[in-house]
This record gives structure tokens, C-alpha cells and sequence, in this order.
């Protein structure tokens, strides 16, 4: 349960305003996150980190000396957008390459990419390092699909302490590739967590279970066993751990190991002393040295009754990283030098966005397609929860309140952007990079390539024909392939937008005035969510508990369907 709260959907921007008043000599605010306080060296590389909020300390609580030098901050259990990263990795660029630092998710993938993409189109090195470290989250043989939860911390660590040493940007690089294929973790749950303002946990685990390997946004775990002792816990943890040393190990007799034993939100710290006395025990019985064991809440998941255990395998360059003096919100180890770089000055990195104003029938078209924003909205507003429900079967539950913050922010976007005439062009545009920014999230980020890739084709100028909206489907269909990666039939929203796609071009080719094609299509769109009960997830979050989303449609594509309806609905109404 979370108590504390004013409106939930200002939750994660007022924690960040707390943070920052709460540490205002270590961090900065920026749009997207926080960054350090003072500047780092010209010419150094500096670390980048992120993810959702909703974790702390994990992310904005890891920014400071020795850690990260900014950290974009998403909404709560929501990748910040490109938009933020962009920011934020501006804000603390100082011209020697960035490194891109964060726990493996669709979502933040996605919008950590179209960010590098960005800044390397204007001449920013920028190289990713994706930690990997949840065992429980795919098999060995598949290590790149698993996803970063407390293992992120001493990844994290390494980049920045090699970063601060001046190295170069390749080298930070290979430092940070090698401590996220030496770190791994595992986690148990005995409870959800509730956000705040739900009335409900996002997820609930039966009384007296305990659920191996949840994941730290409620994604299930991957199997359930009865709740055990804590002495029996620290055995479970330390063996399944054990089962697993990387090769580069010789043998575990005499290896030096860093050990975080993580609380997810609700474990009392005397609790995990508990457990954490049977973990060294065990551990220095079979001949490991435990060198600064970190125990304590590193990465948490709101209120969630976990822990999870992780051994970062040492060589002596990453112990040197492990053991190094850092001053961050949340995480202080030995004597850190205070900073001698100055201010960062973050007036400078205002961009505000230029509305061109539209031709007078542009105008009036942006008009119609405001009415569809907020139609759009009112439909996702109805339907947000069972969205939720239909993402929480194998997802994270977030989708509906993800649309519904995407679609507020289009709407007062297109709001801002009809009353300066801008064109339905720059309209459709300006909302998508709403929509992105605030939605986060993987459907935040494809919904924002959707409305930019509509709004390129429709201009500012012309009146659009149906072969026009024809066509800004096509390129919307192209900018989610080429973002997502994802395929017809891998059960994405791609399965709706794809026959959609296809219905309006033989509407345009039969020449159907834009209401008729849109209403033939709409059918088409509407089969083809429902069809996608049939579908196995083979990418996004979903993809770990494909089997269990057998017979449920999949929620990205239902909540397209949804809009397309709605939307069609404006256009005959106006349009006819
Ligand atoms: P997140 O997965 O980050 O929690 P949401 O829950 O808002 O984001 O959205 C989930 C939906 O996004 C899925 O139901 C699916 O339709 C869509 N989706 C996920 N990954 C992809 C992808 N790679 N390509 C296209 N659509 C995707
Ligand atoms: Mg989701």
C-alpha cells in the first residue's frame, strides 16, 4: 500500500522535486531526471543510467561522485522517453562519448536506442552497455534476454569509476561489458506491490508462497514454492547462485566476491540481517572472500515484499571499481574528494518547440483531428483498467494507465498546437512527442513514431486525400517495425496495425472517401485484436510468460482497435 500521496499521476514528478530539494548540493533537476551538481571534466566520458521510477534508490538515487553523472527518471514502473534520456545526456555531456547504462526491458531499449540514435546524429559518441544479471529471467545459453535488476548497481560502478579516471569511452565500454557478464543475481517475492492511488496490488502472491524469480515490476515469477525459514532462503539464493559461476572462474575457492543482499520495498532491513548472516556464512564456507558486501534497499519495487541476491565475480580491475568511494543520495562508501568542477548552468538547455502555423485547410484538418484526440482519450479513459488487467496476464499491468497518460499529454499538446493554427502536420507531430515523453514505456515510444510518421506524410499545407492517410499508415507501420523489431503474428499491436494498414490502402485504390475507407478498415483492425488471443508473445515483456496469455487478446492491440474505432467515428461525423 502506498499511504502518501497527492494526485497519482503527478507521483513520480513530485519525487523527483523532493529528491532534488532533499540533496540540492549533490543533484541538479533537468527535464527527464537529475544530474550531478557539478560539471564533469571537459573531455571525459560520463554515465548515463535510467529506468522507471518506482525502484529508488534505482535511478535518480545512484547520481553523485563515483556513480552515475545523470539519470533519466520515468514515470512510475515506465522507461523515461528518448526525449528525456536526450536531455538528460545533454545536460551532462562534456564532449568525451557517453555510456548508456540500464536494466534490459523493452520499454527502456527502445527509447535508450531512438536516444543514441539521436545524439550520434549529432555527432555524441554514445556506446550501451544493457545490464543482464536476473538468472531467473532466461537460461544462460540466452543471457542477453535477461533482465537487470540489483546487478545494475555494480555495472553502474565500474562505468562511472572508470569514466571519472579519465578513460576512454572504449574502455569504459569493456570495463562495464565485463562486470555485467561477471554479476548475478536472483530474487524471490512474497508479496505485491500497490502504486499509488490503485486500490489494489498490482499483483498478489498467495499467503505462505513465496514466488522464485519475480520480476521488479510484478512480472511472475517463474515458479512458486512454499515460503521457507530465513536461514532456508539464504540456502535456496546461495545455491541456485552457486549453479552458476561464470567460466572465467576457476574455481570458487578463493575468489573475491561483491555480494548485494537487496530488499524490494518491504523487507525490514533486520530482517535481511537476518538472511544475510546464513548468505556469509554459506558463502565463506565454500572458501569465497566477500569483499564490501552491501546489504540494504538498492532497487526496490514500491512496496513488494523481496529480496534478492547477487554475486558480482571479481577480476582486480572491477574489484578496484567495486571498492571505490562514492557520495550519492543513496549509496556513500569511503571518503569521496569533493568536486571541484563547476556549476552546471541548466538554463542553456531549454528547447522549446517551434509550431509552424498550418495553410487555412491544414488548419481545419488539425481540427478534426484534435476532435480524434479526444475521442481517443475518452475511449482509453473507459477502458483503462481492463487494459491494465489484459497487460498484468503476462506484462507489468501498466498499459492502460501508460495510454491514458500518453493520450492526456496528446491532448493538451494538440490543444497548444490548434490554438497557435499550426498545421494537423505539426499537430499530429507535437502530440506524439507529448505522448512519448509522458507515456514512456515501450507503447508510449511506438505511439510517438505513429503520430510523427502520420504527421510527416499529412504536411501542413494540403488537404489530405484518403491515399494520404493511406500512406502515413504505411510509414507509421514502417517506423514501428524498424523501432520495434516486432513481426506480423508476434502478438503486438503490429498485428492490428499492419491489416489495418493494408484495408486502407484498398480503400484508397478503390477510391473510398476517407470515412468509408477508415470504416472498412476499422472492421478489419477490430478481427485482428481479437485474433490475437491465438497468438504465443514472442517480444516485449510479455514474451517470458507467453504461454499464459494463450486466449487473452494482447493489449497493445486491443487499445489500437480501440482508438481506430473511435477515431472513425469523428471521421464520419466531420468528414462526411
Ligand atoms: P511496456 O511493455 O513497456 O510495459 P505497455 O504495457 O504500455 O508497455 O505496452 C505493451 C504493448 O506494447 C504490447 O501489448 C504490444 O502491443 C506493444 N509492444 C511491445 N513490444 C512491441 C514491439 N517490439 N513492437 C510493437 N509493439 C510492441
Ligand atoms: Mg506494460
Amino acid at each position: 500500500m502506498t499511504y502518501l500521496f497527492n494526485d497519482p499521476t503527478k507521483f513520480a514528478n513530485e519525487l523527483v522535486e523532493g529528491l532534488v530539494a532533499a540533496h540540492s548540493s549533490r543533484l541538479f533537476r533537468v527535464d527527464g531526471g537529475v544530474i550531478r551538481r557539478h560539471k564533469a571534466k571537459p573531455g571525459q566520458v560520463v554515465l548515463v543510467i535510467g529506468g522507471g521510477s518506482g525502484h529508488y534508490p534505482a535511478f535518480g538515487g545512484f547520481v553523485g561522485s563515483g556513480m552515475a553523472h545523470g539519470a533519466a527518471m520515468g514515470n512510475i514502473f515506465a522507461a523515461p522517453s528518448a526525449q528525456q534520456i536526450c536531455n538528460v545526456a545533454q545536460a551532462v555531456n562534456s564532449g568525451g562519448g557517453i555510456l548508456f547504462c540500464y536494466g534490459n526491458y523493452a520499454g527502456d531499449v527502445l527509447n535508450f536506442n531512438q536516444a543514441q540514435e539521436r545524439l550520434r546524429a549529432l555527432g555524441v559518441d554514445v556506446r550501451t552497455v544493457v545490464v543482464t544479471d536476473d538468472t531467473a529471467s532466461a537460461p544462460f545459453s540466452e543471457k542477453h534476454k535477461r533482465r537487470g535488476i540489483a546487478g545494475t548497481l555494480p555495472v553502474f560502478k565500474a562505468a562511472a569509476v572508470a569514466a571519472d579516471s579519465g578513460k576512454s569511452l572504449d574502455d569504459v565500454f569493456r570495463i562495464a561489458t565485463a562486470a555485467n557478464d561477471r554479476v548475478r543475481t536472483l530474487g524471490v517475492a512474497f508479496s505485491g506491490c500497490t502504486l499509488p492511488g490503485a486500490e489494489k496490488p498490482l499483483f498478489e502472491v498467495e499467503i505462505g508462497k513465496m514466488e522464485v524469480g519475480m520480476g521488479i515490476h510484478g512480472e511472475p515469477g517463474l515458479y512458486r514454492l512454499d515460503a521457507t525459514t530465513a536461514d532456508g532462503l539464504a540456502a535456496l539464493l546461495v545455491d541456485k547462485l552457486l549453479a552458476e559461476i561464470p567460466a572465467v572462474i576457476s574455481s570458487p575457492k578463493g575468489a573475491r566476491i561483491g555480494v548485494i543482499f537487496n530488499g524490494l520495498g518491504a523487507i525490514k532491513y533486520e530482517e535481511l540481517f537476518v538472511v544475510y548472516r546464513k548468505i556469509d556464512q554459506l558463502l565463506s564456507a565454500r572458501g569465497l572472500i566477500i569483499a564490501e558486501p552491501e546489504v540494504g534497499e538498492l532497487i526496490t519495487s514500491f512496496d513488494m515484499a523481496g529480496v534478492s541476491l547477487t554475486l558480482f565475480w571479481m577480476n582486480d580491475e572491477l574489484e578496484q571499481t567495486w571498492i571505490a568511494a562514492v557520495d550519492t543520495p543513496a549509496f556513500r562508501r569511503g571518503n569521496v574528494t569533493p568536486s571541484s568542477g563547476e556549476a552546471v548552468d541548466t538554463t542553456a538547455l531549454k528547447n522549446p518547440h517551434q509550431l509552424n502555423t498550418g495553410s487555412k485547410q491544414s488548419q481545419a484538418v488539425a481540427a478534426v483531428v484534435f476532435a480524434a484526440f479526444e475521442a481517443a482519450w475518452q475511449v482509453i479513459d473507459k477502458n483503462q483498467d481492463e487494459l491494465g488487467r489484459l497487460d498484468a496476464i503476462a506484462g507489468d499491468g501498466d498499459h492502460g494507465i501508460g495510454m491514458h497518460r500518453g493520450l492526456t499529454a496528446a491532448v493538451t499538446a494538440a490543444k497548444e498546437a490548434l490554438v497557435a493554427k499550426a498545421g494537423a502536420g505539426t499537430l499530429l507531430k507535437v502530440s506524439g512527442d507529448a505522448w512519448s515523453d509522458q507515456a514512456g514505456g515501450t507503447s508510449g515510444a511506438l505511439w510517438g513514431v505513429i503520430l510523427r510518421e502520420l504527421g510527416d506524410v499529412l504536411g501542413d499545407e494540403a488537404r489530405p486525400s484518403t491515399s494520404a492517410i493511406a500512406a502515413g499508415t504505411a510509414a507509421a507501420l514502417r517506423g514501428v517495425t524498424d523501432l520495434g523489431k516486432a513481426q506480423t503474428g508476434d502478438k503486438t499491436m503490429i498485428d492490428v496495425l499492419h491489416p489495418f494498414a493494408a484495408a486502407l490502402a484498398c480503400g484508397a485504390s478503390r477510391g473510398l472517401s476517407i470515412p468509408d475507407a477508415w470504416a472498412a478498415a476499422t472492421i478489419i483492425a477490430d478481427e485482428a485484436a481479437q485474433a490475437t488471443a491465438r497468438l504465443l508473445p514472442k517480444i516485449g515483456r510479455a514474451r517470458l510468460h507467453a504461454e499464459k496469455s494463450i486466449d487473452s487478446p494482447d493489449p497493445g492491440a486491443i487499445s489500437m482497435a480501440l482508438i481506430i474505432r473511435s477515431v472513425g467515428e469523428v471521421l464520419t461525423e466531420r468528414c462526411s
